[in-house]
């Protein structure tokens, strides 16, 4: 059972007048799920609470149309028609004894009221955060008491739909109580604007209103952001040090971070564990209330050694608890080997910004525990002795092992190289992605406590070998290469005299440690963290490196997963050189002509070699050969053959492992209807 080392982290606190069963608290945290989808939504905050989160909270919550976030989906407590859907969160999660918490916000300039067509309204006239063409409008006097009424309202609606915590939320630049703090929001000067016990106002009001509306039963908890790296504009450290003695005792509690998200949820190519400490850790030294912060915690470890320094009270995880609901209840049983790490990829973020479902690398069960009843612990047994053949150790081929080892399939899995892992063993060795490699190490180590799963490497497997083999399933997860003739997006047609030029590179042969020397240009063509790690891969090997798109920014996918405001500094700071809006025109190893892709003129680059992210092929060979040879399958013993993960289609990792264990799932399970998924219906008025 538990290692006494981590009592500390199971002892209960009081938050206000609830009590907490111990110490692991998740964190408000987007899903793309929120009021649109609330049966998908409370299924996906009951898995927290079944794996031992104490506190379980909502994303943030609307409480009132001008205040609409309009394309994203989060909560919405506009009236009490929207009480029943947060009430089924609620249900699901005291089911299992933890309390649910509620993270209400009006988002004044930073929201978009698409939906409701209102005007949007802030501390002082501006524009709208996330550029929308049109302004937000001075608050009067009747506004703020207004705003405090609907705050108050949606708090009662929300103990009424069972909530135990209800948040004032200030921060991420997400919500009104925040914006009055700001000086470059609040540039009023009556008793809301100016000197900081004045900007400091509404937020106080705020809080007070909650409390007395709420606060017998419920606990009020304060979202604060100590941090805004800004400047003088935004909330600064100096600052929010008197804000917190200010306030200091009047929350139930205190859950602290920095702002905006980019600066919260850092990818873990940009920041370590524990990384805000520097800026929260004067909170607890300032009020005797508990306190709450994040940075991506996966080590019980670092989380004991947080509480026992004084630093936080309690543990707070978004993504930790996404990439594994079931972390505490793993630390309680003494099962630390199992915990799902999460690597700090932020595809789970992706969802929000996409408004989709939310998914997680790590997780693949996350976004699908109400829609196809996936248990991120749990899963069908095996339904015969068949075997079955993994083709491939990479995550989309060692997650497929696991679960249909975990349902108690004799499987065998086989790999040309000599390590595990496939793209995730080779991607984790280029600059800032060595956390990448815990998708194969938890998988590994899982794998390896199953008697029913052979590993074997160092043998590249022929169809023949295949066929001799004799597995009644078999599955190819045999990966991708990365194209070396300049097809893709920008390029409907293979470029002349890229193929087979040794001046040109590919991902695959900077992974494989092939570099080039002297001035290289990283021709980015898909958009998202590739073009950046090799740039700066090259950057540290003394190459002199352009990093050059068609498209009119680098890298415009990482704005989806929080990495571009870094990727941005880091270039910079490497003397990476951005060259947007062009295309490769020749290239024929010593002279490159570039193309602006508007205007159509050329000029020449310096370039002694060309790196091309551009697109992948699936390496289907295998499986091609397999599908010529479909006659000899029956004598062979083979009823099923499956391409899945990078060789059905390359993507994410995150794309590999779904395929991976979609596969193990659904083995010999009865064929789905058309669409494979539970869906919401909205036929009511
Ligand atoms: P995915 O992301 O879909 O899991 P990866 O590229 O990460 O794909 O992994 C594919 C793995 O398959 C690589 O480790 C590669 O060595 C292995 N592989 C490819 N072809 C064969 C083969 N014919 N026999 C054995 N292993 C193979
Ligand atoms: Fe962590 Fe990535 Fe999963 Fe998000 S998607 S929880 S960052 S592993």
């Amino acid at each position: 059972m538990r290692d006494p080392r981590y009592d500390v982290l199971f002892a209960p606190i009081k938050i206000g007048p609830v009590t907490a069963k111990n110490r692991f608290y998740q964190v408000p945290h987007c899903n793309g799920m929120g009021h649109a989808m609330p049966l998908a939504h409370a299924a996906m905050r009951e898995m927290k609470a079944e794996g031992g989160w104490a506190v379980v909270s909502t994303e943030e919550c609307e409480i009132h149309p001008s205040g609409d976030l309009t394309p994203y989906v989060e909560a919405r407590l506009w009236d009490d028609r929207d009480i029943p859907a947060l009430a089924l969160m609620c249900d699901k999660v005291h089911a299992h004894g933890a309390l649910a918490a509620l993270e209400l916000t009006h988002n004044g300039p930073t929201a978009s009221n698409l939906y409701s067509r209102e005007v949007l309204i802030a501390p002082s006239h501006q524009p709208t955060k996330y550029g929308y063409p049109h302004q937000a409008r001075a608050m009067t006097l009747h506004d703020i008491r207004e705003y405090r009424r609907w705050h108050r309202e949606a708090a009662i609606r929300g103990k009424r739909a069972g909530m135990d915590i209800i948040y004032v939320y200030a921060a991420h630049d997400l919500s009104l109580a925040m914006h009055f703090l700001q000086r470059r929001r609040n540039q009023r000067s009556d008793a809301y604007g100016g000197p900081l016990e004045n900007r400091v106002r509404l937020l106080r009001e705020v809080l007070e209103d909650t409390k007395e509306a709420v606060g017998d039963t419920c606990a009020v908890a304060l979202r604060f952001a100590t941090e805004e790296l800004l400047g003088p504009g935004g909330v600064e450290l100096a600052e929010a040090q008197d804000i917190v003695g200010m306030l200091a005792e009047l929350p139930d509690l205190w859950d602290v971070n920095l702002a905006a998200w980019y600066n919260d949820s850092v990818p873990s190519r940009f920041a370590a564990e524990g990384a805000q400490e520097p800026f929260i850790a004067f909170v607890k030294k300032t009020t005797t209330k508990p306190v709450v912060g994040v940075g991506r915690f996966t080590s019980p470890d670092t989380m004991v050694s947080q509480i026992k320094r004084g630093v936080l009270d309690m543990i707070g995880c978004a993504r930790p608890s996404i990439a594994d609901p079931f972390l505490p209840r793993k630390i309680e049983e003494g099962r630390i080997d199992d915990i799902r790490e999460c690597i700090g990829c932020n595809i789970c973020v992706t969802g929000d910004m996409t408004i989709s479902p939310i998914r997680c690398t790590q997780n693949p069960t996350m976004g699908e525990e109400w829609r196809k009843g996936w248990h991120p612990e749990r899963i069908a047994p095996k339904h015969s002795d068949c075997r079955v053949l993994v083709v491939g150790a990479g995550p989309a081929g060692l997650e497929a092992t696991r679960a249909l080892g975990q349902r108690g399939y004799a499987v065998t899995m086989v790999d040309a190289r000599k390590e595990p892992g496939g793209r995730v063993a080779r991607e984790s060795r280029l600059p800032g992605l060595a956390e990448w490699a815990r998708v194969r190490d938890w998988r590994i180590g899982q794998i390896n406590k199953l008697a029913n799963i052979a590993v074997y490497l160092d043998s590249a497997l022929s169809a023949q070998d295949v066929l001799d083999f004799g597995a009644e399933h078999v599955v190819l997860a045999t990966g991708c290469n990365w194209r070396r003739d300049g097809y893709g997006r920008s390029n409907g047609f293979a470029i002349q005299g890229l193929a087979g030029n040794p001046r040109v590179f590919t991902l695959d042969d900077l992974m494989d440690g092939r570099l080039p020397d002297g001035h290289a240009v990283v021709f980015d063509d898909d958009g998202f963290y590739y073009g950046s790690v090799a740039a700066e891969l090259l950057r540290q090997h003394g190459c002199g490196v352009v990093h050059m798109t068609a498209g009119d920014t680098i890298a415009p996918f990482t704005q989806n997963n929080l990495a571009y405001p870094h990727i941005r500094k880091r270039m910079v700071e490497l003397g990476i050189e951005a060259l947007v809006s062009h295309n490769i025109a020749v290239f024929d190893g010593t002279r490159l002509m570039v193309e602006d892709v508007w205007t159509h003129r050329r000029h020449k680059l310096e370039c002694d070699a060309l790196v091309l992210i551009t697109a992948r092929l699936p390496d289907d060979t295998l499986y091609r050969e397999l599908q010529q040879r479909e006659a000899e399958w029956t004598e062979a013993g083979i009823r099923t053959l499956r391409c899945i993960g990078d060789a059905e289609a390359p993507g994410l990792i995150a794309h590999a492992v779904y395929a991976g264990h979609r596969y193990a799932r659904e083995l010999e399970e009865p064929f789905a209807t058309n669409v494979p998924f539970r869906r919401h219906f909205h036929t009511a008025s």
